[in-house]
């Protein structure tokens, strides 16, 4: 059922309001070494980026699409109550670490893993080859899995370049 956005229409002197959805997008920056195993050019290298990744939500369909009442009144999340989930559990994480792919083929990543260990550096694990990609796919559960039940994950979009993204939608 899709609710329409302007119920309290009352309040405003049932002033118009646009139709449609309401998301909500909050944007989160962090760097990380990687690199891509069996790559064919420059990715199999050791290498950085600095990720940027927009988080889309929106409340869920047996929800109204805006909080009514209380100090979240009008908004689909609180800002800073989707920020601090995202960042509990992807950015804290993964910001300055060396992301492996935990079942590599490349014995290179196998030994500069275990060499980050010995000398307690930050590593993340992940079971995919640490594309954009799966990284959104993966991602995908993570978020979903912390966020409130009344909020839907609508996007996932990382950006690894300035001008490169992979995203996944609902
Ligand atoms: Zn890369």
């Amino acid at each position: 059922m899709c609710l329409p956005v302007f119920y309290y229409g009352k309040e405003t002197g049932g002033a118009k309001m646009a139709n449609g959805r309401v998301r909500v997008t909050k944007e989160f920056v962090w760097d990380c070494a990687h690199m891509l195993a069996e790559h064919e050019g420059s990715c199999k290298n050791l290498h950085g980026h600095t990720y940027r990744m927009e988080v889309t939500v929106e409340r869920n369909d047996e929800e109204p699409q805006v909080l009514a009442g209380g100090p979240a009144s009008g908004m689909v999340v609180d800002f800073s109550e989707l920020s601090s989930i995202v960042k509990h559990v992807i950015v804290a994480p993964i910001d300055h670490s060396f992301v492996y792919w935990t079942n590599t083929p490349s014995m290179a990543e196998i030994a500069l893993r275990a060499l980050l260990e010995e000398h307690d550096m930050k590593i993340y694990p992940f079971p995919y080859r640490p594309t954009a990609e799966n990284m959104c796919k993966w991602f995908w559960e993570e978020i979903q899995d912390n966020l409130p039940w009344t909020l839907k994950l609508v996007r996932i979009r990382i950006w690894e370049t300035p001008t490169s993204y992979a995203e996944v939608n609902l």
